[in-house]
């Protein structure tokens, strides 16, 4: 435990030096207590990033088994790495594709969103078919640093303004949608948890 515990402040350090926006603690605390609690054990992971919340999740169950995706080659092969170190290739699945782009057949017990915040209809839209009944789809960065909070007009940056206002609006596909209904949760920087009605 004490060389994976070395090896997870790595991947951490990492992150930070390479400006990777990997999970914060309280979110990851978050989601490893739910795969617990709910028994997950089966997850679809969009953006993996160098693969450190997929690894945190399998870590908490033995059992579970994860498919990530990653659409930057260069994350994706840093993940591809880390995985490996953590001796996890048999339950961890990473894949070099744009979310977007991929159909998957398979039905998952999770999916979690954690990729570019402006697609997260989109990529909720391709995967609902792909989770169990009683599953659950939860997003990251629902909070969006505060700035959500802010007067739209106040936020000078076109770019961030916009982003802005797509996160607003898959708040509110969210809140509309006629086969789920959401959670919102201030964990972290914010999470949703969206069942099946
Ligand atoms: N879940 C990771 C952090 C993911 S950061 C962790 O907490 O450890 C978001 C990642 O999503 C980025 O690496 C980005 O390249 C990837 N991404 C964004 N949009 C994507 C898409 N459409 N398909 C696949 N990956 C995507
Ligand atoms: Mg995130």
């Amino acid at each position: 435990m004490g060389e994976v515990n070395e090896l997870i402040k790595e991947l951490k350090r990492y992150a930070q030096k390479e400006n990777i926006p990997i999970m914060l603690d309280e979110g990851i605390n978050y989601l490893t207590s739910f795969i617990v609690k709910h028994d997950i054990n089966s997850v679809l992971e969009i953006g993996t990033a160098i693969g450190y919340s997929a690894i945190m999740m399998a870590l908490v169950n033995p059992k579970l088994k994860i498919i990530t995706i990653e659409r930057d080659e260069t994350r994706y092969l840093e993940a591809v790495k880390n995985i490996k170190k953590f001796n996890l290739e048999e339950r961890v699945i990473p894949m070099f594709n744009d979310a977007l782009d991929l159909r998957l057949d398979d039905k998952f017990d999770l999916i979690f969103i954690d990729a570019a915040k402006g697609q997260n209809i989109k990529i909720f839209e391709n995967f609902a078919k792909n989770i169990n009944d009683d599953g659950y789809i939860i997003t990251d960065n629902m909070n969006f640093h505060g700035y959500l909070d802010i007067p739209e007009e106040e936020i000078a940056n076109k770019n961030l303004r916009s982003l802005v206002s797509k996160i607003k609006a898959y708040h509110e596909f969210l809140n509309n949608h006629e086969e789920f209904e959401t959670e919102f949760l201030d964990v972290g920087d914010g999470l949703s948890i969206s069942t099946k009605k």
